[in-house]
């Protein structure tokens, strides 16, 4: 008779109705840490899988799309970024596309679990690695406490969360976003990861809303995820002073990057009409 042969697979519930599965290959880690399980698992579709309370945060094959999209938009619209504030994003993804403009003096991250950044060094070196950059500080911080004490400090903030669950629910709230409009300087640009257009429209509106009410200027755009949840994602941009619908294309930086182009940057505001609505 043949041997048995035992497959292992995992399941994101993405919804209660709904999920991805991914055959593991092998599990690499697992902990309980102060904040979260932290889970990596090796697949063959999409190489390490980095897993925080049994949600896929970023995969080696295409952590590339939300890192390039969360960073360039914003990074390539500030005319001269110096001073940057990641909050979140442990995995070290976007600090690594924040590091790839010569203007940028300091990239400060703010994680409140240091065993993610960990993790992520192990496992991730090509994400995380950017992280050992002397232009880099790292903060071990709730990331809300950290920009309660900044004031006109940065040209650029990135909220590269978790879902709005645990110790990331604050960071969804509008109270966080007047926080950062604070903390940015007179000609500041955020930049906030809002989740699926597809799953997660209220939580959309709301915070275009509230980014809209803040921010002189308010965008939304979608980069498509394929491990994440319905595989759009969306992120909300709020800027005092630059346009990121009026930049002129031939100035822009072309940074070294896979998904990321000036000419997608021009031709991301032209949204699906079901996107389009959340705005309105
Ligand atoms: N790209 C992912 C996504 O959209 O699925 C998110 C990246 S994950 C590395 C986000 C990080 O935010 C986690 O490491 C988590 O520990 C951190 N985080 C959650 N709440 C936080 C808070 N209040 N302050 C700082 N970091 C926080």
């Amino acid at each position: 008779m043949d041997k048995l042969q035992m497959e292992l697979w995992f399941t994101e519930k993405q919804t209660p109705d709904h999920g991805i599965t991914s055959k593991v290959v092998r599990t690499l880690h697992h902990e309980e840490t102060e904040y979260q399980t932290v889970d990596v698992i090796e697949t063959r579709q999409f190489g390490n899988m980095l897993l925080l309370d049994g949600m896929v945060m970023t995969t080696d094959k295409d952590e590339f799309v939300y890192h390039e999209m969360i960073a360039h938009v914003a990074m390539n619209t500030h005319p001269e970024p110096k001073d940057v504030l990641v909050i979140g994003g442990g995995d070290g993804g976007a600090i690594r596309e924040v590091l790839k403009y010569p203007t940028v003096e300091t990239a400060t991250l703010v994680e409140i679990d240091e065993r993610v950044i960990e993790v992520a060094k192990t496992y991730f070196p090509s994400i995380a690695g950017a992280l050992d950059d002397p232009r880099v500080r790292i903060r071990i911080e709730d990331g809300i406490r950290y920009v309660e004490k900044a004031e006109n400090a940065y040209d650029v903030i990135l909220v590269d969360s978790t879902e709005p669950i645990g110790p990331a629910v604050g960071l969804f709230k509008r109270e966080f976003y007047e926080r950062i409009f604070h903390a940015l300087r007179r000609d500041g640009i955020m930049v906030a990861q809002t989740e699926s257009p597809w799953f997660n429209r209220d939580l959309i509106a709301r915070v275009y809303r509230d980014i809209a009410d803040l921010f002189p200027i308010a965008r939304l755009y979608t980069a498509s995820v394929p491990t994440y949840p319905s595989g759009l994602w969306s992120f909300t941009l709020g800027s005092k002073v630059y346009d990121p619908l009026e930049v002129d294309e031939i100035k822009l930086h072309r940074p070294e990057t896979k998904y990321y182009t000036p000419e997608i940057h021009k031709a991301l505001f032209a949204l699906p009409k079901y996107v389009a609505e959340l705005t309105k």
